[in-house]
């Protein structure tokens, strides 16, 4: 998440306002007994979308990689330093292994080189794209765990599951990791501008993913910009309990570049915390559990946005 400090700061107050709402919506979606009905009215099924269930270690595992890459460039993964780079190989390469078309988008910024990492999941409608992505560039101050290897990892892991379930969909989807976002949407800006309108049109939703790996997460952030995506996010969090609270992020991450471009947008943040953009950003800086509840709130929002259907590719075989 880029550092805008007014706006931050409204941010975490509108954060704090209204945690209590998400629980009491829930609450009243699950209903008191319908008194005089002679049947108990059938309870509504908030989740009809049969997305994996990701463990969250998986995640965790790749925001433990992107600690030790920082670890080992200066301790961080900031535009231009060999640690950003080394984080682009790191998902290029899972995504390589997984089946994805991936394409390693160079740009230059500050006079020093920067990359997109784009992978194509190559089923479904290429006219319909649903796309996912989230920054992978840490500020020079620290390892940028929360801020945002915990996107990187969300993002990451929701298109290896992909290719484990073997999905079908019927829109096609894409995946982005940004490079320079802390620098003013950089990567991503360069990568909406290149984009001939033809294809850009082509692009149904974007949604984001930055810091959403934070310790003592009461509410989930959901981006305020399109009512309709972020209402799959806020039924997948009220299935699970969680209370939720509309979010205005404005131009402060990646979503924007698309906004800009006239897609509908949304996205999902933790909220940030102490170590925002600070050296403690590490890998003790997230909680897992938090960070597998994104992870499966992206695919949950992947699953029914692209319409993955719950059968597998695999032909179904009766038992004999
Ligand atoms: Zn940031």
């Amino acid at each position: 998440m880029r550092d805008t400090t007014p706006a931050r700061l409204l941010k975490r107050r509108s954060l704090l306002g209204s945690a209590a709402i998400g629980a009491g919506l829930l609450a009243a979606l699950l209903g008191v007994p319908g008194g005089a009905l002679a049947q108990p009215a059938p309870r509504p099924a908030l989740v009809a979308v049969q997305s994996p269930d990701i463990p969250a270690a998986n995640s965790l595992a790749h925001a433990q990689q992107l600690q030790t890459i920082a670890t080992a460039n200066g301790g961080n993964r900031a535009h231009g330093k060999a640690g950003f780079k080394a984080s682009a190989d790191y998902v290029k390469s899972k995504l390589d292994a997984a089946g994805f078309q991936t394409t390693l988008q160079s740009f230059t910024y500050n006079g020093a080189t920067g990359y997109n990492v784009i992978a194509d999941w190559p089923y479904g409608d290429a006219n319909q794209i649903v796309f996912l992505g989230s920054h992978l560039d840490s500020v020079p101050a620290g390892p940028g765990i929360n801020d945002n290897g915990s996107g990187t990892s969300a993002v990451l892991e929701t298109a290896l599951a992909v290719s484990r379930a073997n999905a079908r969909p019927t829109k096609r989807l894409r995946f982005g990791w940004w490079g320079a976002e802390e620098l003013g949407m950089i990567g991503s800006k360069y990568y909406v501008q290149q984009l001939p309108a033809a294809e850009r049109s082509k692009i149904s939703s974007y949604l984001n993913f930055d810091m959403v790996g934070a310790k003592n997460t009461r509410t989930w952030g959901v981006y305020t910009d399109s009512s309709t995506l972020g209402a799959t996010f806020t039924e997948y969090f009220r299935s699970k309990g969680l209370a939720t609270n509309g979010i205005n992020v404005g131009a402060r991450s990646d979503h924007a570049s698309f906004k800009s471009a006239g897609i509908q947008v949304s996205g999902i943040s933790s909220g940030d915390d102490p170590c925002y953009h600070t050296r403690c950003d590490d890998i003790n800086n997230i909680d897992s559990s938090v960070l597998g509840t994104a992870t499966n709130a992206a695919a949950y929002a992947l699953w029914k946005l692209a319409g993955i259907p719950a059968v597998p590719a695999v032909p179904y075989r009766p038992a004999a």
